[in-house]
This record gives C-alpha cells, sequence and structure tokens, in this order.
C-alpha cells in the first residue's frame, strides 16, 4: 500500500494531474513513475503528450501550464473536460489552486481528497472507490 505521506510536488504533472494518484503510477507492474520522470516503463501516450512535450511550456517558469499566456489552450481544454467528466476532477481548477494558494497546499488538499478514510490508501484519480479496501 502507498502510504499518503508520500504526496510529493516532483509527481504534480504541468497540466494539473496529480500523477502519485494515477492509476499508471499506482500499479504494481510496469508502473509509470510520473510526467516529470524518464522511464523506460512510462506509457508511450504520456511520453508523447503534448503538453508535457509543449514548447510554451518549456518556457514557463514554473513548468505548469498556468504560467503559460495560452492557457486554457485547446489541448489542455481537452484534456480538462475529459477529467472533469470522466474523473471528476478540473486540472485548470487544479493549475489554479497551485497558482493562487501554492504547491504545498495543493498538496495537503490532494492528500485529504485521495486518501481513504477507511484504510489510508491513496485513491485514484481514476476510480471512484478505493481499490484497496472496496469489492
Ligand atoms: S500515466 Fe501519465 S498521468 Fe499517469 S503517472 Fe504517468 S505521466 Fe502521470
Ligand atoms: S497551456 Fe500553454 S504550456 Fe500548457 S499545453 Fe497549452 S500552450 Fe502549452
Ligand atoms: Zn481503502
Amino acid at each position: 500500500m502507498l502510504s499518503p505521506d508520500s504526496f510529493d510536488s516532483i509527481l504534480l504533472a504541468p497540466c494539473g494531474i496529480y500523477c502519485g494518484a494515477c492509476s499508471g503510477y499506482l500499479r504494481p507492474k510496469n508502473k509509470c513513475p510520473g510526467c516529470r520522470i524518464d522511464s523506460e516503463t512510462k506509457p508511450t501516450y504520456c511520453k508523447s503528450c503534448r503538453i508535457a512535450n509543449c514548447e510554451l511550456l518549456a518556457k514557463t517558469e514554473s513548468g505548469f501550464c498556468y504560467d503559460c499566456e495560452k492557457l486554457p489552450c485547446q489541448r489542455l481544454k481537452q484534456l480538462d473536460k475529459r477529467y472533469r467528466t470522466k474523473y471528476n476532477t478540473g486540472l485548470i481548477r487544479n493549475l489554479m489552486i497551485i497558482k493562487e494558494k501554492g504547491l504545498d497546499t495543493f498538496l495537503k488538499l490532494e492528500r485529504k481528497k485521495r486518501t481513504c478514510v477507511n484504510c489510508g490508501s491513496i485513491i485514484s484519480i481514476h476510480h471512484d472507490n478505493c481499490t484497496a479496501c472496496s469489492p
């Protein structure tokens, strides 16, 4: 079981996804290390992500899309819509919290939101319930 104490800013993707609560990161085999860490096991769709590889992102000081003059660009809007609709997670909203309240506050909020009150495991963004203790 991954401890929620492991919540770390290196696992915050430029688009506002918290990779530490991604099912790709949480799975035991072929684990993705997170958007900001290079690895052989990173899924191709994340390696070739148009947001992570965006040339305007490379010019930002923070390394987050909130720092970009084009925010919200079409690709971020599409991803944000998919995450809001399918996973009840607003990526642009996440980015605004990081921008306005800082990384530490965002991580504290995210830890609270993603920690199972029943067993203490991290609940994946991509699942409605805790896979460690729900049937
Ligand atoms: S699969 Fe993509 S979103 Fe998930 S941890 Fe890896 S880089 Fe992050
Ligand atoms: S918001 Fe800016 S930095 Fe982020 S993907 Fe769009 S154009 Fe690139
Ligand atoms: Zn649980």
